[in-house]
Formats: structure tokens, C-alpha cells, sequence
């Protein structure tokens, strides 16, 4: 391909508007193009990039005798209406109406009623699909002989997201590869979930990046386990907790945090109202400071309102911890079974207890001797390192004073102790009681689900068992965000001077370089060795552009960042050779232009030996 035919524009100066390397670089690098808040152009360079991911998925999940398929990207409400996802999915689906809903509105306007436009939205954009592929496979599989199945599409999603930023790692408009699995009972489904997780690892690790699967939360989709692919990267949304003695690998909003040694603080002292007058003192280490204590002897109390989607509807919780831990709302919400959680307004949670910020604990929220008579009961939840602590010290809902003597499970009566604080690095690994975690920070590019049931009871998908019973199959999922990689693969490679892209996803894989074009030996000889990679089977572009210095070639090929370069130059061909550099290593290789095809190829193993060994360069 001659550069001077492609559609590119390059940049020197980083744009104003990206945020992270991989949106910067591939704008720089003419790869993509904003059209609206996280809706983008693929151009031919990114676009090379995204198939040639596409296919390596596509070859991995044959191997499992995955079918592909293409659903719509416009759903109707209807099949959302059944599974329940059209009542409880947020504002990231985004919903309109048709032509049809749209003049039954029109109609009721103009005889003067105010309609809720929202009643008549009837269709939106899949942000995912598993109503549609529930249908499909209700209306088409009947018998236990036509299970297992394992159905996936690569398309276009929309999700409505809040804050689209970071280019193509959180798009509103992306491409995800999604797949779907059907099962006559819970061990094949399991089998399958292992089979996909194994699909996965095989992909990501041919794509020659360095990720981890981790456990992780399975958070709205519900179901019963889960993993998450994660390409390791400092810029990375999702911090990871890893440990250095076994396997456990996990995303922070799930990691367990170990149970902790309980000091010996002596006979447990009498709580004694109001005991303790501090004015002036706020947050965990004035607390700490101003009555002498280790922070391990402070404590720190959250008020959370938690959304249920049944008929608890909306309730005030207390949570409890030590003041040097941190809270982690995803832990809370898992343990209440809430849909959603959210920290109370300061002035709402200074109104209800009766005191200022900083002065607010949870002993008088369990008596009801707050402002607003509030007894929390079984909403009352405790770390559970704080289950034997004892003489801690607390706010006492009065401003200006702190409890002393709080013993968490004699002061809370009816409490519940769970594990609801954020693990931190270096804490020892409960599962395996010796190694320590350690932090990285993850993109998520992939996740593997089991579904149970969820939807096939809901939608009805059923087969016929052996003795002609009627059962709801058992079901999976399968994501992997095929846009979000390749920035990922991005954000794991580059270099001051541009990207550095893995073999097995590079747009080409060689940048072939005329130094002088206006010269007809070099031109001739450029051409000799484009067409001898190509036949050899390598994908080349060319740098055939007139009136530019070699100066400004080399800085758009170190942009582009394709592995090799040649490049192809007067003075070299006065000694009769071209060169070849390593994109990454800067190693450059003098010899005969006949010779290129073998040099190439020998780089190029040397790579993809580099790359499998490695797990990634
Ligand atoms: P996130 O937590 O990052 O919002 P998610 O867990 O909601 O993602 P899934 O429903 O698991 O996403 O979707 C499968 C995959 O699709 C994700 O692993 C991710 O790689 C990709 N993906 C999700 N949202 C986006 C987005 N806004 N832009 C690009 N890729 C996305
Ligand atoms: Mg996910």
C-alpha cells in the first residue's frame, strides 16, 4: 500500500481533548476521528488494527465450536419488558420511539393531554443482548440433543455512558464481541464457563499483551461467578489485587480482605454517653491525635441510602469500620442485595443524627437517640475486623463529642459483621494464608459470566430433557470489548516517540521507507522490495512520499509504530544495502535489498518468539 494514497493525517502536537496515550497516539497517528462524545471513526489504520483482532477471536472460539451470528443493534422494548432489564438498566440504555409511537404521542398532544414521552418509548440500542439471543434460541432449540450451544456475534453496542472519555477505552458507540451459552444443567454450563475462560487466556495471550484474569464482582448482570480478562496498564480505571504466593488474582471491588489479629486492649470499659469532649476534632487522625490512640483503635462510620428492587424499596444503612480501613460500597451492596447504594448528602446525614460531620457515629443509631429517632437494626452492618475490638472510639452524635469505649458488638446490638472493606496492598492472602497482595492496575478488556438462570426462566427458554420434561436451560456469557483492546494493546506499548504495536494486531507490519523517492534508483528499488514482501506474505506500507525530508518520515513512522522498518535511502544504496530497524529494540540491520524477504522473516520469528514466551514484549 503507497503511503501517499492513504487516508492519514498525522499530528505533532498532542490534541487538547485526549486524556489518556492511546487516544492521544492514535489521533496523532490519523487513526481515529471523533464524531460525537465517544463516537468515533475507525480510519483504514485503526480499522486494520480492530479486524485483525476480530480474527484472532474469531479463529480462538471456533476451536470451541462457537457459532456466529448477527443480532440487530435496534431492540425492541418488548423483549426488555420481559427479561425486567427495561425497569432496572439505567440511563446507559438509551431508548427512543418510532415512527408508529411517535404519532400516537403527537396525536394525544394535540388533543391537549401532556403524556409521559417516556410510555412510549418502544425501541432501544442493544447494550448488550441477552433478550435477543434468549428468543432466538426459545424459539429454535427444543430438545436436550441439540444442547450445548454457544452462539456470538462481534458488533456494534451503545451504552449511554455517563462520562465517555478516554477515546476508544470507554466509547458510548463500540465494538464488542458478545457470546451466549446454552446448557441442559449447571455442571455443563460450568464446563463451558472453563472452556471460554481458557478460549480467553489463548486470545489475549496471542495478541501478545501482558494481562490476568481476576475474579470479579458480578455486579448488575447477576449471576453466580465471574472473571475479567484485564490488560495490565498504569492507566489502567480498575485496580487489581494480586497474590505473590498462589493464584488469587482479583479485582479490589471483590478482593477478600484477611481477618486481622485483635489486640489485647484490656477489659472491655463501660460506654458512657457523651464521655469524650472534643471539639475540633474531624477525621480519623485528629481523632487518633487528640485522645492518644493507634488509628487502629479509631473507628469511622458511613451512612449509605441502598436501593432494593423488591419491597424493601429504600433504606438507611450504617456501616461501621476501623479508621484506617477504607470502605468498599461494592462489598456493602453485594451484602444487602441492594440495586444500588449511595453515600448520604452531608446535610441529610448531619439532620438525621443531630450532629456535624465528624461527630457522627453509630451507637445512638442503634438506641434511637438521634435527632430523627432512627434505629438501624440489621442495617446496622460492621467490619468484620472490628467483631472483637473493643475501647474503640466513635462519634457520639453529639457535636464536640466522641465515645471512648465502643465495643462494636456489645454497643450495636443486632448488628451484622461481614467483610466490607477495601483489601490493600501487602495485606497477607486469606486463601492461602501466606503470600501478600500486590497492586496493579487493569483495563478490563473481556469477562466471563455465568448466567444460571436469570433469563431463561424469565423469557421462558426451555428444552425437553431425556424423559420428556420440560427445563429452563442454563446459560452463560462471554464479552470482550474489541475496540477497547486494541487501545489497551496501546496503552501497554508505546514509547515517547509513538506506539508500539504488537505483531499479531500492528496495522502493517512493515513500514517500508523511500528516503529520497525523486531518486530513481531508490524508487526502483522500493519497489523491488514491496513487491518481495508482499509475495512473501507481509502486509507493507510504503512510504512513497515526494518533497519530504527523511527527517520527518522517520518521526511519523516512529508515530505509527509499525514493528520493522526499512528504509530504503540514497546513501545506503551507494554501498549497495538498505536498513532495518526494530521498532522497539532500535536495532538496526544493514544488507542487500535481494535479502529483505529473509531478514523480515527472521525478525518477525524472532518477535513472535519473544512475544509467546514473554507474554508480550
Ligand atoms: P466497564 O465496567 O468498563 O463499564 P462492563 O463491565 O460494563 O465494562 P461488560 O458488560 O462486561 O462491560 O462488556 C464486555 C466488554 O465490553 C468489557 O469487558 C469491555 O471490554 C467492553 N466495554 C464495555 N463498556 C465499554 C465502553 N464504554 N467502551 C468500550 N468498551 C467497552
Ligand atoms: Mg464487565
Amino acid at each position: 500500500m503507497k503511503q501517499s494514497k492513504l487516508l492519514i493525517q498525522t499530528l505533532r502536537e498532542t490534541p487538547r481533548d485526549a486524556d489518556v496515550v492511546s487516544q492521544q497516539l492514535m489521533m496523532r497517528a490519523g487513526m481515529i476521528q471523533k464524531a460525537a462524545a465517544g463516537i468515533y471513526s475507525y480510519l483504514p489504520l485503526a480499522y486494520r488494527s480492530i479486524r485483525k483482532f476480530e480474527e484472532i477471536v474469531r479463529e480462538e472460539l471456533a476451536k470451541d465450536g462457537c457459532q456466529e451470528l448477527l443480532m440487530p443493534a435496534v431492540l425492541p422494548a418488548e423483549l426488555w419488558q420481559e427479561s425486567g432489564r427495561w425497569k432496572f438498566y439505567g440511563d446507559e440504555l438509551l431508548r427512543f420511539c418510532d415512527r408508529k409511537a411517535k404519532a400516537e404521542l403527537a396525536e394525544r398532544r394535540q388533543r391537549g393531554e401532556t403524556p409521559d414521552e417516556r410510555e412510549y418509548y418502544n425501541f432501544c440500542l442493544g447494550p448488550t443482548h441477552e433478550e435477543v439471543i434468549t428468543d432466538i434460541v426459545r424459539k429454535n432449540v427444543r430438545s436436550y440433543k441439540q444442547l450445548p450451544m454457544n452462539l456470538f456475534q462481534i458488533q456494534t453496542k451503545f451504552r449511554d455512558e455517563r462520562r465517555p472519555r478516554f477515546g476508544l477505552m470507554r466509547g458510548r458507540e463500540f465494538t464488542m464481541k458478545d457470546g451466549y451459552s446454552f446448557h441442559v444443567d449447571d455442571a455443563d454450563a460450568d464446563r463451558e464457563y472453563w472452556a471460554m475462560f481458557n478460549a480467553y487466556k489463548r486470545i489475549f495471550a496471542r495478541l501478545g499483551v501482558k494481562f490476568r484474569p481476576v475474579e470479579a464482582d458480578s455486579g448488575a448482570i447477576g449471576g453466580s461467578f465471574t472473571h475479567e480478562f484485564h490488560v495490565l496498564a498504569g492507566s489502567g480505571e480498575d485496580a487489581i489485587l494480586s497474590c505473590d504466593g498462589c493464584e488469587y488474582t482479583s479485582n479490589i471491588e471483590k478482593t477478600e480482605a484477611p481477618a486481622l489479629p485483635v489486640g489485647d486492649h484490656g477489659p472491655a470499659l463501660e460506654l458512657q454517653y457523651r464521655h469524650f469532649h472534643t471539639p475540633g476534632v474531624l477525621g480519623q487522625e485528629d481523632q487518633a491525635r487528640a485522645m492518644l490512640l493507634p488509628m487502629t483503635q479509631t473507628s469511622k462510620f458511613y451512612l449509605f441510602k441502598a436501593t432494593f428492587s423488591d419491597e424493601r424499596g429504600e433504606k438507611k444503612v450504617g456501616v461501621v469500620l476501623r479508621g484506617d480501613h477504607e470502605v468498599n460500597a461494592v462489598k456493602v451492596k453485594n451484602h444487602l442485595g441492594a440495586s444500588d447504594i449511595e453515600l448520604l448528602e452531608l446535610e441529610v446525614a448531619e439532620a438525621i443524627s443531630g450532629a456535624k460531620s465528624g461527630f457522627i457515629g453509630p451507637v445512638e443509631f442503634m438506641n434511637g437517640k438521634n435527632a430523627a429517632g432512627y434505629v438501624f437494626g440489621e442495617y446496622m452492618l460492621v467490619d468484620s475486623s472490628l467483631q472483637h475490638a473493643v475501647n474503640l472510639s466513635c462519634g457520639a452524635n453529639s457535636t464536640g463529642y466522641h465515645h471512648f469505649s465502643f465495643s462494636p458488638a456489645r454497643d450495636l446490638p443486632g448488628c451484622t459483621f461481614a467483610d466490607l472493606r477495601m483489601a490493600q496492598e501487602g495485606d497477607v492472602c486469606p486463601r492461602c494464608g501466606k503470600g501478600r497482595y500486590q497492586a496493579f492496575r487493569g483495563i478490563e478488556v473481556g469477562q466471563v459470566f455465568k448466567l444460571g438462570l436469570k433469563y431463561s426462566k424469565s423469557m421462558g427458554c426451555t428444552f425437553l430433557d431425556e424423559q420428556g420434561r420440560e427445563n429452563p436451560m442454563v446459560m452463560g456469557c462471554y464479552g470482550i470489548g474489541i475496540t477497547r483492546t486494541v487501545a489497551a494493546a496501546i496503552e501497554q506499548n508505546y514509547d515517547a516517540d509513538g506506539i508500539l504495536w504488537p505483531w499479531p494486531i500492528a496495522p502493517y507490519q512493515v513500514h517500508l521507507l523511500s528516503l529520497d523517492p525523486g531518486n530513481a534508483e531508490v524508487a526502483a528499488v522500493a519497489e523491488q522490495v514491496e513487491r518481495d514482501l508482499e509475495a512473501a506474505g507481509f502486509e507493507v506500507l510504503h512510504d512513497d512520499r515526494e518533497g519530504m525530508s527523511p527527517g520527518a518520515k522517520f518521526k511519523d513512522a516512529d508515530l505509527l509504530g509499525f514493528p520493522l522498518r526499512l528504509m530504503v535511502g540514497t546513501k545506503g544504496l551507494k554501498e549497495g544495502v538498505v536498513e532495518l530497524r526494530d521498532r522497539r529494540t532500535k536495532a538496526v540491520l544493514k544488507l542487500k535489498p535481494e535479502a529483505a524477504v529473509a531478514e523480515v522473516s527472521a525478525a518477525r520469528d524472532r518477535i513472535m518468539l519473544e512475544l509467546e514466551t514473554a507474554g508480550g514484549r
